[in-house]
């Protein structure tokens, strides 16, 4: 088997880690899944040059505009364009109408909206809204509420990988105090993540890679 494409980079001010994870695509083809692409599309973009991969998907943990900011320009980049795919219930951050959403989750985590002005182009709708349990890729998802109504994580049971989001960090976990967060919410989520298998590793929205038998003494706090 060949080994496992795991690549990242972190991107934008708020320091979000993009994932580019290697899958299996058309013959001949070298396939991809990019994962949360928050800012600098330049950057993924020269990252999949030099890889010389395509990605076929985009996949959002969820719709904050630090995980997503360079969506419209890397999904105008590839033809066919990747399919973009997002939990039903974080819809309201894609689209149209999504401006006012971002500025108004901005404002309440920031003090004001201007990261959102200054990055702001046109956000595509996604192709595709994700259920629990739905299969993508290699993935299957898991819709874990709390950090937003819509928050997922994309598991790769059999390369026992985990893209956790803003849900599950190395000693830590995401905040709930913006729109669409819920406490409650995120401990059920996390006890549920905990529950995984200890091997499974754990690639987050922010921060280091970590792995589920190295979190379980966050249970204690929940
Ligand atoms: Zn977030």
């Amino acid at each position: 088997m060949q080994e496992q494409l795991i690549r990242h980079i972190t991107v934008g001010n708020i320091a979000t880690n993009c994932w580019i994870y290697g899958i299996e695509g058309p013959a001949g083809a070298n396939a991809c899944a990019v994962i949360d692409p928050g800012a600098e599309a330049d950057r993924i973009i020269e990252s999949l040059k030099r890889l010389n991969m395509h990605p076929l998907y985009i996949l959002l943990t969820h719709g904050h505009f630090d995980h997503i900011a360079a969506l419209p320009a890397l999904a105008a980049a590839y033809t066919p364009r990747p399919l973009i795919a997002v939990h039903r219930l974080d819809a309201e951050y894609f689209g149209p109408a999504s401006l006012e959403v971002h500025r108004r989750s901005f404002a309440a985590a920031a003090g004001n909206s201007s990261y959102v002005d200054a990055l702001w182009e046109d956000m595509p709708s996604p192709d595709r809204l994700l259920e629990e349990g739905d299969k993508i890729g290699p993935f299957t998802v898991l819709h874990l509420p709390g950090h937003t109504r819509g928050s997922a994580a994309f598991y790769d049971k059999a390369e026992g990988v985990l893209f956790s989001g803003d849900t599950l960090f190395r000693g830590d976990y995401g905040r709930t105090d913006l729109p669409g967060g819920n406490d409650g919410q995120i401990r059920e989520s996390l006890k549920r993540l905990l529950a995984m298998e200890s091997a499974v590793k754990v690639y987050p929205g922010h921060g280091p890679v970590t792995a589920i038998g190295e979190e379980t003494g966050l249970l204690e706090a929940l």
